[in-house]
């Protein structure tokens, strides 16, 4: 039987795999690799050195020089349980393979967005007014913890809105679909958020607008002191994040209490109805909504959140699950249908995409099953939303096909950076032939760690090898040859890369 948990299968691997795996970390494809190509090939991956997952390999890798040779029995016993996150890097295995292609178009969007001034802060509160609207700092994060931080992702804002969702699935967790949905609907309501106003049963409108957040919080362990009622929630935050306590922004809170007339009005109302639970304690129910919102967090953490979401529950970075799949699901359906304020349902057609926006200029992206984006930017449009978080959102699914229907019809001419499922050996081979004559050594390492053949020709005949040697791709070539490429195979003109290789004059 296999062991239970995979992390811990590093004998389970054949030798051939090890081989593999440690020529596919070798510089030139001799039988050593290094501290640095190592670490270069996780980063190019979005595995970071910071990574809480691999900080045993980290230290013991503090032992080496960047360039200095570690031979194969050394690289198997620093890899140890990492097997399968080094062979999943070496072979392009996760879930965005190219991830710092991806991350390259990010970075660029980040730049494009820097010269978007329209737009204010919010202002109800001075915390929030006072906030520099400057502020820019995009995180990512997929499913297998690869991630990417641009711009302001270590300043510390206040998640606002963006609780609405945890609260909702928390509700869902503790007490059930039924019992939530007794007490708040899910459709949009077409109004603002925190607008005075109930769905024709006498409940607020949906999880996603103040109402009904409040009705979820009254559900969250009611008979205990308001303290821990907190302490769990913000626990579940934790485990969400990877593992980092968020913080708490104390003069946020006083404020948002101190200026919260809307949102007693909204909580009167719910209890003149009759929409919270029997028993329920407003003023207790109102103080943990307003210590939900003033919850702080960086867009790195809220990325690894937003991830645990995609990941239907299960956080990236701990393997942890945190949520079940069917409150996920639920959360993340409403996220699409009401999370944007009254830009939902356009948000909904152009983006396609789940996300949660908060008034402190934070928007919560989901890609199901991909990624988590968190956008940090104070300024707000007229309906509340991010100006330069929607336009993020907007660019990235006119490049990438994460909207929602994109794969409805037609391929699109969006690029798909995610993993094809199964790669034919010929698609590996034809790969193989383009990178070499294109000299993509990274390219070429990856696709043979994947198992393509080197020996598979082109409808000419040609190999990789002949490509390489006929374009004097040297360090390409030499590299086939060291993993055993065949010189003297003839290609239909007759020609042997060894041949090729002496036209162009490179030496193997
Ligand atoms: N604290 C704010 C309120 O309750 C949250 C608003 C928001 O992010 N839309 O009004």
């Amino acid at each position: 039987m296999a062991p239970a948990n995979p992390a811990h299968q590093d004998e389970s691997i054949a030798m051939g795999d090890w081989r593999r795996l440690f020529l596919a970390f070798s510089p030139t494809g001799e039988p050593y690799t290094t501290k640095g190509d190592i670490l270069s090939i996780l980063s190019k991956n979005g595995i970071h050195k910071k990574d809480t997952r691999i900080q045993d390999l980290i230290e013991a890798l503090e032992a080496y020089t960047p360039k200095e040779p570690i031979d194969f029995e050394t690289f198997r016993s620093l890899a140890g349980r990492h097997v399968y996150l080094l062979q999943r890097a070496a072979q392009g295995g996760f879930i965005i393979p190219d991830f710092s292609g991806f991350t390259d178009h990010i970075a660029q969007i980040y730049q494009d967005l820097v010269s978007i001034n329209t737009g204010d802060v919010a202002r109800y509160i001075p915390q929030l007014a006072r906030v520099d609207p400057k502020y820019l700092g995009i995180s990512v994060c997929t499913v297998d913890g690869q991630t990417f931080d641009i711009g302001d992702t270590d300043v510390g804002f206040c998640v606002q809105s963006t609780c609405k969702p945890v609260t909702y699935c928390i509700a869902l967790e503790d007490v059930g679909e039924d019992k939530v949905h007794a007490h708040v609907g899910r459709e949009p309501s077409g109004q603002n958020f925190n607008a005075i106003t109930l769905n024709s049963k006498n409940l607020p409108h949906n999880p996603m607008i103040n109402a009904g957040s409040m009705v979820c919080a009254s559900l969250i362990r009611p008979q205990q002191p308001l303290a821990d009622r907190f302490d769990a929630i913000l626990s579940v935050w934790q485990r969400l994040c990877g593992g980092v306590r968020p913080g708490f922004n104390s003069a946020v809170y006083h404020s948002e209490k101190e200026t919260a007339d809307r949102n007693f009005a909204l909580a009167y109302f719910l209890k003149e109805v009759g929409a919270f639970p029997s028993g329920t304690d407003i003023h207790q129910t109102l103080d943990l909504y307003f210590q939900c919102c003033s919850i702080e967090v960086t867009t790195k953490a809220m990325a690894t959140l937003a991830a645990t979401f995609a990941g239907a529950g299960v956080c990236p970075m701990t393997g942890e699950r945190v949520l079940s799949p069917e409150s996920v699901k639920h959360g993340l359906s409403l996220m699409l249908s009401c999370g944007m304020y009254n830009f939902s349902g356009e948000f909904a057609f152009t983006v396609g995409l789940p996300a949660k926006s908060g008034i402190s200029g934070v928007i919560m992206l989901v890609v199901p099953g991909v990624m988590g984006i968190t956008i940090w930017s104070p300024r707000l449009d007229p309906l509340g939303n991010s100006v330069r978080g929607v336009a993020f959102c907007e660019k990235l699914v006119s490049l990438y096909n994460f909207h929602n229907f994109d794969g409805v019809g037609p391929a699109s001419e969006k690029t798909d950076p995610r993993l094809q499922a199964h790669q034919e050996k010929r698609y590996l081979a034809l790969s193989l032939i383009l990178a070499s004559s294109q000299g993509d050594l990274d390219e070429v390492k990856r696709l043979m760690a994947r198992g393509a053949s080197p020996d598979i020709p082109d409808y000419d005949g040609r190999t990789a090898l002949h490509l390489a040697a006929a374009e004097g791709r040297q360090e390409v070539a030499r590299y086939l040859c060291r993993l055993g490429a065949n010189l003297d195979v003839r290609d239909r003109f007759g020609r042997t890369p060894r041949e090729e290789a002496a036209a162009s004059g490179i030496t193997l």
